[in-house]
């Protein structure tokens, strides 16, 4: 071809700025040209894909849609080669070399005057992600051949920053290859194995080989594309395994094929088991973004509640420009969407298993109930659902069994306002609490709550039903007076006692009262109206030493014989110190019950006493 015969072209001014811009700034991650390229080559099969559905008279009908990238290192050159649509001359001189979006130029102006490092991730947002190549390189070319039959193949040539040039070229295939020399700086991406790591991670699931040399780098197909019923399960469990690095297969998925206000396609899985460090882990991957079937980000959290972190997944929609910076996506309002649109469907799933697979919904909640309960405090928008989701062992369950809070409503007795809980460390240590005692002879169901994350959430919820919940270690719980009063204490005798009991305990305690949820015990701790809850009480100790914790109020059963019996020695000699290391002796139990006895030293020297004197 003759001199004469090649074309060259300025780039306007704000372009020139752009090429500066980018050749100049330093960008954190040179490695997007790749994702670039490929996704470019992506694009332009995609669109010969479906040029061919409608016209076989194309360049090269037949020709295999493939990704082709050589390397050599020794001559430290690269090239990218797709059988995609190719380009014509007006497209190689209005499409690449022009700034698609106005206002890129002054962003990237503000950025670079800011001193912000510019991400090399956002060139892709500009339209203009082919140039980013000119940050691993000083020339580039590239060589294409419109699909168009008897189209002219062109040769397009430039250095970046002032021209390029257009020739024709000797090409006969159809599609685009683009080929340079990398520069000094970054002869990494001549190495074969760096290459193919970074475009594992990328392009998986790029919808077309992607071949390096003879080897093909991408194995797994962008299986969300399928249509449901098309989906092996087989091939699902895989991208599951592949996606997530369990070895299990997965509880169950979700295939969501989202059109209209928001589109988006999804796979979304819910592991079997939860990793051990479920609430520590924050590194702990959640889904993948695609755009357009090509990788964006491996792990985009904005698009899940924090509740519900411990999906894993897929998810691929068209809304988001292609190769969208980390920066963008974060606060893009698509994303917010995305997971309102997921967050409901996953939700419908868990309702759908807890109706129709209740051993499915169960091994679920049991694995990630812990979790999934701290919605409650963030999702207002979902908190009735979630309530509804909520499962509890009760009074009256089997170890193990589990009741929604509306089969407790149903099982409700007559007369019955409120809905009753108690908390502790294990279904065991809750129901040698005392304060069950009440609620066991009349037959009343209490939720106990063992889970560490309940006293978290299930104060908060405030009622059910317009039924409030009600802790029963709490002092103002409203308690039917027991009829059988025959056994019981004289008024006057009664208030003496309970004087003896307040002046022994002094501080220790926020007050005696006598009670009425207490059957076979002698005394019980309860709360007092601004007191918390034992079981977070419990916690803030963990956390903090010194935390000095709320002063509890004694209960005092004045039908137990032992109560009596104090009674007794109180009125035949008040001075009788039987009488004051006994009361000393109910409260440190009752402590020692709740997990905090302070000096379980005197507490066994008293007990050693009293032992001595009733077998004296
Ligand atoms: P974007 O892809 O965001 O539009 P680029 O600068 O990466 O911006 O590409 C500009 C345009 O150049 C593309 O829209 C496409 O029309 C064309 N192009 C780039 N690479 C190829 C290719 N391999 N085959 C065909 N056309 C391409």
């Amino acid at each position: 071809m003759s001199e004469q015969n090649v074309k060259t072209f300025e780039y306007k001014a704000e372009m020139k700025q752009l090429l500066h811009l980018i050749v100049h700034s330093l960008y954190k991650n040179p490695e997007v040209f790749l994702r670039e390229l490929v996704s470019n080559a992506s694009d332009a099969l995609n669109k010969v894909r479906f040029l061919r559905l409608t016209n076989s008279d194309i360049v090269d009908s037949d020709a295999e849609l493939k990704i082709k990238i050589e390397i050599d290192k020794e001559k430290g050159t690269f090239s990218i080669e797709d059988t995609g649509i190719g380009m014509t001359e007006d497209e190689l001189v209005n499409q690449i070399g022009t700034i698609a979006s106005s206002g890129t130029l002054e962003f990237i102006q503000k950025m670079n005057e800011a001193k912000q490092s510019i991400d090399g991730s956002m060139i892709g947002q500009f339209g203009v992600g082919f140039y980013s190549v000119f940050m691993v390189t000083d020339e580039v070319t590239v060589e294409t051949r419109h699909a168009e039959a008897g189209s002219t193949a062109l040769k397009w040539t430039s250095k970046g920053e002032n021209s390029f040039s257009i020739e024709e070229s000797d090409r006969t295939a159809r599609g685009t290859k683009i080929s340079f020399t990398l520069n000094d700086e970054h002869k990494q991406f001549a190495e074969d194995y760096n290459v193919k790591s970074i475009l594992t991670k990328y392009s998986n699931f790029v919808d077309f080989p992607l071949f390096i040399g003879d080897d093909k780098v991408n194995t797994v197909q962008a299986l969300w594309h399928k249509k449901k019923d098309d989906l092996k399960k087989e091939e699902v469990d895989e991208f599951y395994k592949f996606i997530s690095n369990d070895f299990q297969e997965p509880l169950d998925y979700l295939h969501l094929a989202i059109e209209g206000n928001i589109n988006f396609k999804a796979l979304l899985f819910i592991p079997q088991v939860a990793p051990p460090n479920l609430f520590m882990d924050t590194r702990e991957k959640t889904l993948q973004l695609y755009s357009s079937k090509v990788f964006i980000q491996d792990d985009a959290p904005e698009l899940l509640p924090d509740y519900l972190r411990f999906v894993k997944g897929v998810v691929d929609t068209e809304d988001l420009p292609l190769n969208v910076s980390r920066e963008v996506t974060q606060s893009s309002p698509v994303m917010t969407k995305i997971k309102n649109v997921i967050t409901g469907k996953l939700l419908t799933m868990f309702e759908d298993w807890a109706k129709d697979d209740k051993d499915k919904f169960m091994k679920f909640y049991n694995n990630f109930g812990a979790m999934f309960k701290t919605g409650l405090n963030s999702d207002f928008t979902n908190k009735e659902r979630l309530t509804e989701l909520l499962r509890f062992e009760t009074t009256k369950t089997e170890k193990g069994d589990m009741i929604s809070l509306s089969a407790y409503v149903s099982n409700m007795k007559s007369g019955q306002e409120e809905i009753y809980y108690l908390s502790g460390d294990s279904r065991e240590s809750i129901e040698r609490n005392p304060n069950l005692e009440y609620f066991r002879k009349n037959d009343i169901e209490v939720l106990l709550l063992s889970d560490p994350v309940d006293v978290f959430t299930i104060p908060y919820l405030f009622e059910y039903d317009k039924k409030q919940f009600k802790s029963i270690d709490k002092a103002d719980i409203k308690l039917d007076d027991d009829k059988d009063e025959t056994d019981k204490l004289g008024e006057d005798t009664k208030k003496s006692l309970i004087e003896v009991f307040k002046e022994t305990l002094g501080d220790k305690v926020e007050d005696v009262v006598e009670s009425k949820r207490l059957v076979e015990s002698p005394v019980t701790l309860v709360v007092g109206k601004e007191g918390m809850d034992p079981q977070l009480e419990k916690m803030m100790r963990m956390m903090d030493q010194k935390h000095a914790g709320s002063k509890r109020i004694l209960e005092i059963n004045t039908g137990h014989k032992l109560i009596r019996n104090l009674s007794r020695i109180h009125i035949a000699d008040s001075s009788d110190p039987v009488l004051r290391k006994t009361i000393l002796q109910l409260f440190e139990g009752a402590m020692l019950m709740e997990g905090h006895l302070h000096s379980p030293n005197e507490f066994v020297a008293r007990m050693n006493e009293l032992l001595e004197k009733a077998t004296d």
